[in-house]
């Protein structure tokens, strides 16, 4: 069985899909970071996909859809997958369908983690990430521990001006998919993000949990 998560900008899809993979035992595919470690990198794909990236708009279907493949054909995901930052709209939902199809996989169900948007605003300004292990942390509600500080980095997409753009850009072409989903009669589950990690874990763990 596979998830979905979804959810505007710095809802907290990163830190509870990376929770969730752990406690139920399933591989978390977040398209956001494979395009950053492929920027990090200096591949083809990272060249293609930063400009998207830093002006907060979605990166070409084409591009997205490749990567999911292959991170679906891992034998890490083959007991289910945990989608973060995918589908980010109609056409890649669509595609996401034909591909479960394909292999054979069905999706469980869709959690919508819902936070208001002036928090979202207040939360991404103060992310940061651990290059080394890819973990996020926040400067007051997560404080990273203090031997690892020091080489925390802000995202690039994380200024202000660049965080609202992202947030229209969800509105228009990721949210109407809550609909797409509410229709294709996949179990739609909202959860409020706007309280403690541990809390919007344990809410989704007993939505979801086998
Ligand atoms: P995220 O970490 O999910 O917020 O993604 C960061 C950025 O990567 C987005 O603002 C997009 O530019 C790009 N991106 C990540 N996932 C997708 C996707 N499924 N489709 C298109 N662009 C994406």
């Amino acid at each position: 069985m596979d998830l979905i998560l979804l959810g505007a900008p710095g809802a907290g899809k990163g830190t509870q899909s990376s929770l969730l993979a752990e406690r139920l035992g399933m591989e978390k595919i977040a398209t956001g970071d494979i395009l950053r470690d492929a920027v990090r990198r200096g591949t083809e794909l990272g060249l293609e996909a930063k400009a998207f990236m830093d002006a907060g708009e979605l990166v070409p279907d084409a591009v997205i859809f490749g990567l999911v493949k292959s991170a679906l054909e891992t034998p890490a995901a083959e007991a289910g997958a945990i989608f973060d930052g995918f589908p980010r709209n109609v056409p890649q939902a669509q595609k996401l369908e034909e591909i479960l199809d394909e292999m054979g996989r069905t999706l469980g169900a869709v959690v919508v983690i819902d936070v208001p948007e002036e928090v979202l605003v207040r939360r991404m300004s103060g992310r940061r990430t651990d290059p080394e292990t890819g973990n996020v942390y926040h400067v007051e509600h997560n404080p990273a521990p203090a031997e690892i500080a020091g080489r925390l980095v802000q995202r690039d997409d994380d200024r202000e001006e660049t965080v609202r753009h992202r947030l229209q850009v969800y509105r228009a072409a990721t949210e109407p998919l809550i609909e797409f989903y509410e229709s294709a009669e996949v179990p739609v589950y909202h959860v409020r993000g706007d309280r403690s990690i541990d809390l919007v874990r344990d809410e989704i763990v007993s939505l979801v949990g086998r």
